[in-house]
């Protein structure tokens, strides 16, 4: 059926076909109440890792440098496709100075339909979750870091502004990734300068071409290309 209802005004949601009220349940932000996911008192979204996870982790805690800090985000990345779980790309978070591992994150855009759930987005959630605070450098906290295992996107690099986290880590470039045709949205040069001048710390190219390696992977099975 078409859809031919038009979005809400006031919240731009467009309901699914043809709205109809459910007696009884009354108006919810002004909108009719209908009977499809309209139903925003009972919406919620799940983010969680792919049961593969705890292997890759394992038992380490403490990572003592940074090329085995990206050597995780970069098996992860690894995992996640083998494990046909998503896009060539894994992350994780730090402690800086401990090496303490805090969270870590994978592509999950496919498995969840979520188009936000790059690596980096996972990672931030997940570390925010464990830290109980929406910014890594809350007060009492210690400075935390981003591995990715490729240059980040515009929105990652953006969510980088706001996740608290005072260095980030890439192995791969934005190249690299674009050459599957993955698209970076607009980061620019001037993009960075903006984090460094917030004193976040950039650090490029670290292990890129083990990082490399999997986009290579991604691309001979076949992967699915979500924002290309
Ligand atoms: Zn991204």
């Amino acid at each position: 059926m078409r859809d031919t209802t038009r979005p809400d005004r006031r919240t731009g949601w467009r309901a699914g076909p043809r709205p109809r009220a459910i007696p009884g349940e009354g108006a919810l932000f002004g909108m009719r109440q209908t009977d499809n996911e309209l139903r925003l008192g009972a919406a919620t979204v799940q983010v969680d890792y792919p049961a593969w996870v705890a292997d890759v982790v394992g038992g380490t805690a403490v990572y003592r440098d940074d090329a085995a800090k990206m050597r995780l985000a970069i098996a992860l990345s690894r995992a996640n496709v083998e494990h046909g779980t998503g896009g060539p790309f894994g992350a994780a978070i730090f402690e800086k100075e401990s090496g303490r591992l805090v969270a870590v994150g994978m592509n999950s855009v496919v498995r969840l339909n979520n188009s936000t759930l790059h690596g980096e987005m996972v990672a931030f959630m997940m570390a925010q979750r464990r830290v109980g605070a929406f910014s890594l450098s809350a007060p009492g906290l210690p400075v935390h870091e981003l591995f990715t295992s490729c240059e980040p996107c515009a929105m990652c690099l953006g969510a980088t502004l706001w996740s608290g986290v005072k260095r980030v880590v890439y192995g791969a470039g934005r190249e690299d990734a674009s050459r599957l045709q993955f698209e970076e949205g607009p980061v620019f040069p001037a993009s960075y300068r903006y984090l460094e001048d917030r004193g976040i710390e950039i650090v490029r190219d670290l292990l890129r071409d083990e990082a490399r390696a999997v986009l290579e992977l991604y691309r001979a099975k076949n992967g699915k290309i979500y924002n290309g």
